[in-house]
């Protein structure tokens, strides 16, 4: 794990899901997991996030609100996707209301496998992500804005999505 000057903080969010990836969310903060031998603490305020932990798909009614949490985080911000349903959808893929994985709606940095998604996993991805978190704090004390807006850029918004661009 790279060094840095403050404690990552994380905010986490849950799509459409059965909460399985939840659970597991829940029993990294533990003492059995204890994340917060990382420094790691988790917040209800995305103004104060560095990384962003979202579980289960997202939906044409989450989209906007995924954004929003998203775009609220200062830079530089990191989004670990935390099992299949934030990778692709899982299980709902093909549900009616389920446009995909948390790619959909905004950029992510690291993929955190399983259905559940084990906690040891899940620590993992954040620790991944802890080093992305550094690479971009770097792009951005050298003044590299274009690269790292390159890299945090939304993705269109899907067309199930009804909702205007600029509410989203
Ligand atoms: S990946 Fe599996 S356990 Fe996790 S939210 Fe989706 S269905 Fe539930």
């Amino acid at each position: 794990m790279s060094f840095m000057k403050k404690s990552p903080w994380v905010i986490h969010y849950d799509g459409s899901s059965c909460n399985g990836c939840d659970i597991e969310v829940l029993a990294c903060l533990t003492p059995l997991y204890d994340i917060e031998r990382f420094g790691i603490v988790n917040t209800g305020n995305p103004k104060h996030a560095d990384i962003f932990l979202v579980t289960g798909a997202v939906n044409a009614q989450n989209v906007p609100v995924v954004r929003q949490i998203y775009s609220q985080m200062p830079e530089p911000k990191v989004v670990v996707a935390v099992g299949a349903c934030a990778a692709s959808g899982g299980v709902f893929h093909d549900c009616y209301n389920i446009i995909g994985g948390v790619d959909k709606a905004i950029p992510v940095d690291v993929y955190v496998p399983g259905c559940a998604a084990r906690p040891q996993a899940i620590i993992d991805g954040v620790v991944q992500g802890l080093a992305v978190l550094e690479a971009k704090r770097k792009l951005l004390a050298e003044g590299k804005l274009e690269e790292l807006e390159q890299k945090d850029q939304l993705p269109p918004l899907p067309p199930q999505t009804h909702v205007k661009e600029d509410q989203a």
